[in-house]
């Protein structure tokens, strides 16, 4: 419960740290993206102004400059008060003035090539010399050039206006073969532009802002929700890790449990199958009645069941605490298969089923733990015999060198096994119930431990079967498990192999 608070503390803690972290790129986007559009849009009012003064001053110099041109190239000759008197500058200023009537030209003037002001609709600035002006020097040169300002206050044609934005182009007044014979200067009026700008770039400020704070608050629930449940997901996985802890740790005890308690009946059960076959077999003289000594017989076979049951939970029990110890050694697996076929012969020939083998001559040897790969062999074939009707057979096949390991096939052709009662026979003891259940005593023990061991040296259990046709199960040793080239050492019972027909 502790952990899980600390879990939702820290969970609480990233999503907050996730929220500023957000939070500063999210204002850093916004505040970067409004510079952009105002810079953007400064940009395309400037250029637009720009070219409304260049238009309004090749109108002018269409109109109005070939009749000028002449007083104009002679004005230096003139003192500034001559020129601002003169008849001609107050035509000059009447024409200009209805040129750019309805427009927001707030001021016009005209420079000679020296930068002298022949002309200015402020007339007090006629007669001024800007020959250092940077804007006229560029316009001098055939360039453009143009300012934006803020005025306080600004001596428009017929007023002083106070508070404007003022954008002013210096543009070369060229002949037509491009010669520039005099530099215009245009103040054009933008603060009403600006502020419709401004007021547009501030509505779209609140669009924008107000869409990224949704979006913020969006992302910060749905990292919140995902925090919340990864810590949920942790909280159940601790739970599961302590269920199956504890499932884990019932098991061990279990089998330790199965373990001691195997190991214990086993003492009083050698006692019982040394005496019962004592007397089975009269050692120390005749029993007194048959009777007896068929109960002697009795107590010994099942005692030997009892005892094949305990060492076979015995097995299991080890495998599943993991106590398990291969003893490996070098063997030949062909005569694993030989001797089981032996052991098995009579059960085979009572169940008049057949034993056959096909073993090749040119095996490797095994390293495996030798008792048992015998005890997988001996399950997995007295299975095959005690599952097969009279008249059927089973086939024991050893391999090599397909996918590069080692295979021991039994095939028989008994009653065989349903897809879905497969897993369930895999499983300790798992039984079927059939025909033969009750002809045979079983404890569902046999392949659990044939899949156990054959695991256990890293080969695979693979068991496939038909209902009425048969069961297949093969057991494949890795390529590592193989040794070459010691086999005629190990072996030299070439002639023992060939265990065909009824064993
Ligand atoms: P046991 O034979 O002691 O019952 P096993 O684990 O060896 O235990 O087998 C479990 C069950 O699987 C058997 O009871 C039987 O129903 C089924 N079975 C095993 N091998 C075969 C086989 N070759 N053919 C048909 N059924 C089989």
């Amino acid at each position: 419960m502790a952990e899980t608070e600390r879990h939702l503390s820290i969970s609480t803690t990233l999503t907050a740290r996730f929220a500023v972290l957000a939070g500063l790129i999210v204002v850093v986007a916004f505040i970067s993206l409004a510079l952009l559009h105002r810079h953007m849009t400064k940009t395309d009012l400037y250029a637009s102004a720009e070219r409304n003064n260049v238009a309004l001053t090749r109108s002018f110099s269409n109109v109005t400059w070939p009749r000028f041109a002449g007083f104009l190239e002679s004005a230096h000759e003139l003192s500034a008060a001559e020129l601002r008197n003169h008849q001609t500058t107050q035509e000059l200023r009447q024409s200009i003035l209805s040129q750019m009537r309805g427009l927001s030209v707030v001021k016009v003037k005209i420079y000679d090539l020296s930068g002298l002001v022949v002309f200015s609709t402020d007339t007090n600035q006629i007669g001024e010399d800007k020959s250092g002006n940077v804007g006229f020097i560029s316009a001098r040169g055939g360039r453009v050039a143009s300012e934006l300002t803020h005025r306080d206050t600004f001596s428009a044609f017929e007023q002083v206006v106070a508070n404007r934005d003022v954008l002013s182009s210096y543009i070369p007044i060229e002949t037509a073969s491009g010669r520039v014979e005099g530099v215009f200067e245009i103040y054009y009026d933008v603060t009403e532009l600006l502020d419709r700008i401004r007021t547009s770039q501030l509505v779209q400020a609140l669009i924008a802002g107000a869409t990224l704070l949704v979006l913020y608050i969006l992302l910060i629930i749905v990292v919140w929700r995902s925090e919340r449940q990864a810590v949920r997901q942790h909280r159940r996985n601790v739970e599961l890790a302590r269920t199956a802890a504890k499932a884990e740790e019932a098991s061990r005890l279990k089998s330790e449990f199965l373990a001691t308690m195997s190991h214990e009946l086993r003492t009083p059960l050698n006692a019982i199958l040394g005496f019962s076959e004592s007397l089975k077999n009269q050692l120390f003289g005749p029993v007194g009645s048959p009777k007896y000594l068929e109960y002697a017989s009795d107590i010994w076979s099942s005692g030997r069941h009892l005892l094949h049951i305990i060492n076979d939970v015995l097995d299991v029990s080890r495998v599943e605490s993991g106590h398990t110890v291969l003893e490996e050694t070098e063997f030949d697996p062909g005569d694993i298969v030989v001797a089981s076929v032996r052991l098995l012969g009579k059960q085979a020939r009572k169940s008049q089923v057949t034993l056959v083998t096909n073993i090749p001559d040119d095996l490797p040897a095994l390293r495996a733990d030798k008792r048992r790969v015998k005890q997988m062999v001996l399950n997995v074939l007295s299975n095959g015999i005690k599952f097969t009707p009279p008249g059927g057979n089973v086939t024991t096949t050893v391999t090599f060198g397909a996918g590069g390991g080692l295979t021991i096939t039994v095939i028989d052709t008994g009653i065989g096994i349903s897809k879905a009662d497969i897993p369930m026979i895999l499983m300790p003891f798992g039984r079927v119930e059939s025909p033969y259940s009750g002809k045979y005593r079983g404890t569902g023990l046999g392949l659990t431990i044939a899949k156990a061991f054959a695991e256990l040296h890293g080969a695979s259990f693979q068991l496939d079967s038909e209902p009425g046709k048969g069961t297949r199960i093969r057991i494949e040793f890795p390529a590592d498990r193989l040794v070459f080239g010691t086999v005629e050492a190990l072996r030299g019972r070439e002639a023992d192999r060939q265990v065909t027909g009824s064993a």
